[in-house]
């Protein structure tokens, strides 16, 4: 799905692979993540983990979210519906 021209304004000034973080404690910088909880514990469930990394059009602003990881995430989601 990478493209080098804006979906929405057609503008090549597009930034790829950007990274979207969340500041914790302490300022920490963490990755903004898709979360997917593939085992039923009460304790120690294991979670598959997306990163989503960012397009943006510097011309319009327009953001398009991706993962690096959708085979992994879809897999987890499976999971899921048998747990
Ligand atoms: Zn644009």
């Amino acid at each position: 799905m990478k493209s080098d021209i804006c979906s929405a304004c057609g503008s090549s000034k597009i930034m790829h692979e950007m990274r979207i973080v969340d500041f914790g404690h302490g300022n920490a910088k963490k990755d903004l993540s898709i979360e997917i909880k593939t085992t039923d514990n009460v304790f120690f469930n294991k979670f598959e983990k997306g990163a989503l990394k960012a397009q943006i059009c510097g011309s319009c602003g327009k953001v398009d979210l991706s993962v690096n990881n959708p085979q992994e995430l879809w897999q987890a989601y499976l999971k899921t519906k048998s747990l």
